[in-house]
């Protein structure tokens, strides 16, 4: 009896010194880093519209903010960076020195960029000797980023919520009064539906699509309650009506200023607000425009309004000390889209026309958009990356993605909140769903749409299969 005491009695030490060793190890910690991308030589193109003027100045500074969140065992990034898109090869590029220098899985780093309109281009091709430049210091920037906040883990406490705020998004793809549709740039009078049709048109019938009000916001603070960082995320294409030849962060760099300010935070603080799946949803009231608004504007309103939303879900919300962490990934190959013959032979004879009068600059664009894919690759390799953190389910994708795409995610996603991340770990053009494919319009031209028009299934399958991989 005595002895069987003895024996029990250092069991149950030797459990409790396990939980305490694992408690310790089981420390959750987090970090943040914010660094600036901002061009340091002039001028550069600013991309976004269908043309691209040049920019002397910045009108407030880009950056590269990263989120590192460590749970003793595994390692997850974030890193969102100020700009229109970037390519995968440059992503992989800063991907490889990041893993290096900190350690962190390369499937366990989600890298996205805002959609700013009112940034310089991320890619090679076409890029001037001043652009190249920038484009260094953009990898630069991501690498310090999230080596930085790595370093900079410090013990965390983590929460995360979700509010619907469907008040700055209208889906921007309308159907239109019968007979009142433009041909399309392949002179094709087909589409069903188009995009930006014009606020106050007359012709206005309905929206083609949804809107995705959730916004999500995941927040980290130290022990004894200080700000670290707020990541947030909405389903917002962007918000636009910056001045002339200037960049800009737009509304996403406004959002992480007007966070700092109203949560009182210290110069570390980071503020983050990353895309959603916004590819057919903007901030244009089509239906009742609004009335003309000064440069910045509109980007102050919508960013103090969802930096205000942000403010009362990192209140609200109950945070952990400790939340387990995981990642997936998959290498998803989609066949790239390619002209048909007649695509083919009106292109050559639209590029062939030399008569300035003659010259259709939409159909011209789209002419040498269709030579280029047909000369281009046959496959697009897409990586998927998903996350887990706690009962949060992250799923991040490589394109302009439908809002029915994220919709249809946060639904059959097997975790109890789940946000999506577009533009993330590289750039493939529009993703439409297949029934918005059957409507046409802009987001679904060959030339702006570049994968099979299954794409966003796949996507979608593949996706929630590495959820619930991720979830069990
Ligand atoms: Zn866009």
């Amino acid at each position: 009896m005595m002895r069987s005491m003895k024996y029990f009695g250092r069991a149950v030490w030797l459990l409790a010194a396990a939980l305490a060793l694992s408690a310790q190890t089981r420390q959750f910690k987090a970090g943040a880093f914010a660094a600036d991308v901002t061009p340091r030589q002039w001028p550069v193109r600013i991309i976004g519209g269908f043309t691209h003027p040049l920019a002397t100045t910045a009108h407030d500074p880009l950056h590269a903010r990263a989120l590192v969140l460590d749970d003793g065992s595994t390692t997850l990034g974030f890193v969102l960076v100020d700009s229109c898109y970037l390519p995968r090869a440059l992503w992989d590029r800063a991907r490889i020195r990041i893993v290096q220098q900190t350690g962190i899985a390369p499937s366990h780093l989600i890298m996205s960029a805002t959609h700013s309109h009112s940034a310089p281009p991320s890619k090679p091709e076409g890029a001037s000797e001043v652009e190249l430049v920038y484009q260094k210091l953009l990898e630069d920037g991501i690498v310090q980023a999230v080596v930085e906040a790595h370093k900079r883990r410090v013990p965390a406490q983590i929460g995360w919520g979700v509010r619907q705020e469907p008040e700055h998004l209208n889906n921007r793809r309308w159907y239109l009064k019968e007979g009142t549709m433009p041909a399309n740039p392949f002179g094709e009078t087909t589409d069903k539906v188009k995009m930006n049709p014009g606020a106050g048109n007359p012709n206005l019938v309905k929206p083609a699509g949804p809107i995705d009000p959730g916004f999500t916001v995941v927040a980290v603070k130290t022990l004894d309650g200080k700000p670290i960082a707020l990541y947030g995320n909405y389903s917002l294409h962007y918000v636009g009506g910056v001045s002339g030849n200037e960049l800009s962060a737009d509304y996403f760099g406004e959002f992480a200023n007007q966070v700092k300010s109203k949560l009182g935070a210290g110069e570390d603080f980071v503020g983050i607000l990353s895309n959603g799946t916004s590819g057919d949803v903007n901030n244009i009231n089509f239906k009742n425009p609004r009335g003309r608004r000064a440069p910045y504007e509109q980007i102050k309103y919508v960013a103090g309004s969802m930096a205000d939303h942000a403010l009362a879900i990192y209140k609200d919300t109950k945070y952990q000390s400790w939340v387990p962490l995981a990642a997936a990934e998959r290498e998803l190959p989609l066949r790239m889209r390619k002209p048909t013959p007649e695509q083919m032979q009106r292109a050559k004879q639209l590029l062939a026309e030399t008569d300035p009068t003659k010259i259709q600059l939409l159909p011209k664009s789209y002419a040498e958009r269709g030579l280029r894919l047909a000369a281009g690759p046959d496959w697009a390799d897409v990586k998927l990356i998903a996350f887990r953190i706690g009962d949060l389910g992250v799923a991040s994708i490589p394109f302009e993605t439908f809002t029915e795409t994220g919709l249809e995610i946060k639904a059959k996603s097997p975790f109890k909140t789940t946000f999506t991340v577009e533009l993330a770990n590289g750039h493939y053009g529009y993703l439409p769903t297949p029934e918005q494919h059957e409507l046409g319009g802009y987001e679904t031209w060959l030339g702006t749409n570049y994968v099979e028009k299954q794409g966003s299934r796949k996507i979608t399958d593949t996706l929630l299969e590495m959820l619930k991989g991720l979830a069990r």
